[in-house]
Formats: structure tokens, sequence, C-alpha cells
């Protein structure tokens, strides 16, 4: 079942390694289905290399498996947190991309240093609490911390995202990693100036508004 929502997430995932998002068999994505509610998410520790369409397991929002061999992804319970408390969602995504999790392992937020934090996250990029794996506990700190941004960094852990579809919260994991770096390598110059807020509004504006076609 779902079989276009399968093709999209296990292609969607070889966009973290391509990235440098990711080693191993760390992160994960996952897709909401607007139809039935179910979930497409990554099959738990599975190599990149390996995933398959048909090796994406679907869950309901409750973290039933409804079809899918494997053991789901060890961050579905937190996923289907932030799925039943944003409706909004239909997309996440968790990494361990590496500049950002710098900040994550000080517990740092990322400031708006940058026309490209303004427009991509239109505020700070928040860090939340630490939180163990395995259970909602990362979810509720994501959903009690990220406000209107589509990024969150989670102290001691990595980064999650979230956008109205998979790409997009794809899309911001790529962009959290790339702000991250460069801020990252601002400060081994000096200590960057945060962006006046209301600049920050209107770079946003433009940018959701009148960027691109
Ligand atoms: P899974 O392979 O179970 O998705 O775990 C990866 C991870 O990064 C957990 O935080």
């Amino acid at each position: 079942m779902l079989e276009a929502l399968r093709e999209e997430i296990c292609q969607l995932h070889l966009e973290l390694p391509k990235w440098g998002l990711v080693t191993w068999t760390s992160g994960n994505v996952s897709g909401r289905d607007r139809q039935t509610g179910y979930v497409v998410i990554k099959p738990s520790g599975v190599r990149y290399e390996g995933l398959r369409p048909e090796l994406m397991v679907v869950v309901d929002l409750e973290g039933r498996v409804i079809e899918g061999e494997l053991k789901p992804s060890s961050d579905t319970a937190s996923h289907l947190y932030i799925y039943r408390h944003r409706p909004d969602v239909g997309g996440i995504v968790h990494t361990h991309s590496p500049y950002a999790t710098a900040f994550a392992a000080v517990g740092q937020p990322i400031p708006v240093y940058l026309t490209a934090i303004a427009d991509e996250f239109g505020c700070a990029i928040p860090c939340g609490g630490f939180a163990l794996i395995g259970g909602e506990e990362i979810g509720r700190e994501v959903v009690e911390n990220i406000g209107d941004s589509p990024a969150i960094l989670l102290k001691q852990h990595g980064v999650f995202t979230i956008g109205p579809d998979p790409t997009a919260a794809v899309k911001a994991a790529v962009m959290v990693e790339d702000v991250a770096r460069t801020v990252f390598l601002a400060r081994q110059l000096g200590e960057p100036e945060v962006i006046p807020e209301e600049a920050v509004r209107k770079l946003r504006r433009r940018y959701a508004e009148e960027y691109g076609q």
C-alpha cells in the first residue's frame, strides 16, 4: 500500500548521505499520507544503500504497524507524536549532521546571523532539551520548542525538521547544516551580529512570497 509515498520516502532518504547529513544508519525520514492518515517511515538500523521502497514501514498514528516486515525507526513514536500535535506537518526528518549537531552538543540555538537563516527559518533555530531515544520524549521536546521554525536542535542529540511535505522537511535539514557550518566558520573570525527583527520579517516574507518562479 501507499506505493508512491514509499517510493518518495525511500528516495528522500538517499538525500541525507548525499548532503553529508548522516553516518552509517543514523537519521530517518517519514511522510504522512493525507488520505489514510498513515505514516511511512524508515526501518530501524538499515544502511542507506540497502533501503528499498518495499522495506519502508507503514504505521498508524498510534504506532501500530499496518504494513512492513521490518521494525520501524526507533524515532517512530516521536515522529507520530509530532504528527498528532501538528496537523500542518506532512514530513519529518532527523539527522546528526555534524555542524548543527555540534551546536546541539553544547545546547546552543543558532541565532539569525545570516539572511539565509531569516529566509529559511524566519527566527533563530531553537535548541530543545535532552530527551531519551525510543519513546515520545523527543517528539514532546520538538512540539514544545520548535515554534514557527521548520527546524530544531535537540540537546546532545541532533536535528529534527518538519515541513508541509517530506521534501520540505529534507530541504530544511540540508539548510540547517549549511547555515550551522557558516555560523561555525564565522565564529572563528569574530562574533557575528544578529539581524534586527524587522529585517528578519521582511526577508522571510520576500523569500516565502516572492522568491523563485
Ligand atoms: P533508526 O535507524 O532506528 O531510525 O535510528 C537512527 C537514529 O538516528 C535514531 O536517533
